[in-house]
């Protein structure tokens, strides 16, 4: 084996309002419900540890929706199962996403206590105007309380998430953003551009022509921006939106791209292992129904799962190569030869001496990554890989 690195995801669905552009699966709910949530999603801990006995848990993400929206004891349960029935790495990442609209330090103080020691938050802008439009809750005030109360606690690190791309956001305003979050010395921050998704409350506007988003000359400009303040605050780029200082990578993201295998709990939850892909159900009630402690030893798995995909060979290697470019150190040719047995080369041969040529691809040593040109394009170009 390569490796033995299994990361491992919880999903908690819950928010207190959904905002105006999101499509993730995330509601509100009441607190019997949320109780239940969290009971189930220990009991599918605990049934899919034999999934983990040849592997150290690298790293721990609980995402949403918005963890922070639940009551901290059952963010602790749920990692209290975690290091009971599996084998944690020394330094392990774990990191817990949260919203900044209300104080959250007792919640900080036990997220400490428990091991997290990543945080993500989820802040977006520090327009209020932005904030409003998005639907988001929270003011730029809010995050900063939060924040200082995560370094007073003792967190190191720390993620911002950004958005760009905003109704009537300019580029000059997203300048704005980035440099109030740059200042604050953050250990990594996420750059996202907005992407209009259907069944949204953005969506419906867009289609009744009554969004105003900013045109392709002002998303080059940001894209320029975002370039730029990030080089002179000192963030390494290393994936497509994604920025850390020196030794704050995300471990849980950058395994994503790197073919390592996860598993995910929770509702609508995603898992990769043993070359197949698959999806947890999405019906919360048929959720709370399943009967995993039913089952402690079963290792047959396939009826836990919404979806199942097993991946051929085809779908294996064009997999590798479009997680593997994301990042900007690209992908290893040595690398993809060990797991595949044949030469990158050839098998992406007529893309790849195309794209070598028009310099949108480039080669170092072993590894072939995008240039910056080629990442702004970047799925233009690799949808000429898919075998
Ligand atoms: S807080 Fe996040 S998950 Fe929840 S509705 Fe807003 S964008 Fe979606």
């Amino acid at each position: 084996m390569k490796n033995n690195y299994l990361e491992l995801y919880m999903h908690i669905p819950f928010c207190e309002k959904k905002c105006n552009y999101c499509d993730f699966l995330s509601f509100s709910s009441n607190e019997q419900t949320i109780e239940s949530y969290t009971k189930k999603i220990i009991e599918e801990i605990k049934y899919k540890k034999f999934l983990s006995k040849d592997y150290e848990i690298a790293s721990i993400y609980i995402g949403g929706g918005t963890p922070s929206s639940i009551p901290s004891l059952y963010i602790t349960n749920i990692l209290k199962t975690i290091y009971e029935n599996y084998n944690i790495k020394n330094n392990c990442e774990i990191s817990i996403e949260l919203n900044p609209h209300s104080s959250i330090y007792e919640k900080l103080k036990d997220y400490y206590e428990i091991g997290i020691n990543r945080i993500s938050f989820g802040v977006q802008s520090t327009n209020s105007d932005e904030l409003n439009l998005l639907g988001r809750l929270h003011t730029y005030n809010d995050f900063l309380k939060c924040y200082d109360d995560a370094i007073h606690i003792g967190f190191k690190n720390i993620n911002a998430d950004i958005m760009y791309g905003i109704p009537n956001q300019t580029s000059n305003s997203l300048k704005n953003t980035l440099k109030d979050i740059m200042k604050l010395k953050l250990k990594h921050i996420s750059i996202y551009n907005l992407i209009v998704e259907e069944k949204t409350p953005f969506y419906d506007l867009y289609k009744k022509n009554k969004l105003q988003l900013p045109c392709e000359d002002e998303i080059i400009k940001c894209d320029d921006i975002i370039n730029d303040l990030t080089n002179y605050y000192n963030y390494i780029k290393y994936e497509i939106s994604n920025f850390a200082k020196a030794g704050f990578i995300c471990i849980h993201n950058y395994g994503y791209w790197s073919d390592i295998p996860y598993i995910g709990f929770g509702l609508g939850a995603a898992s990769y292992f043993n070359n197949m892909r698959y999806k947890n159900i999405t019906d919360i009630n048929s959720y709370l129904l399943k009967e995993y402690n039913k089952y402690e030893t079963c290792e047959d798995i396939d009826k836990y799962y919404d979806e199942i995909k097993i991946l051929s060979r085809e779908d294996a290697m064009s997999e590798f190569f479009f997680l593997g470019m994301r990042k900007t150190s690209g992908i290893n040719a040595q690398q993809f030869f060990e797991k595949f047995n044949v030469n990158f080369e050839n098998i992406f041969e007529i893309p790849l001496k195309k794209y070598l040529n028009l310099s949108l691809i480039k080669k170092e040593n072993d590894n072939y990554f995008f240039s910056e040109r080629g990442m702004q394009i970047s799925n233009k170009i690799l949808s000429e890989f898919i075998l």
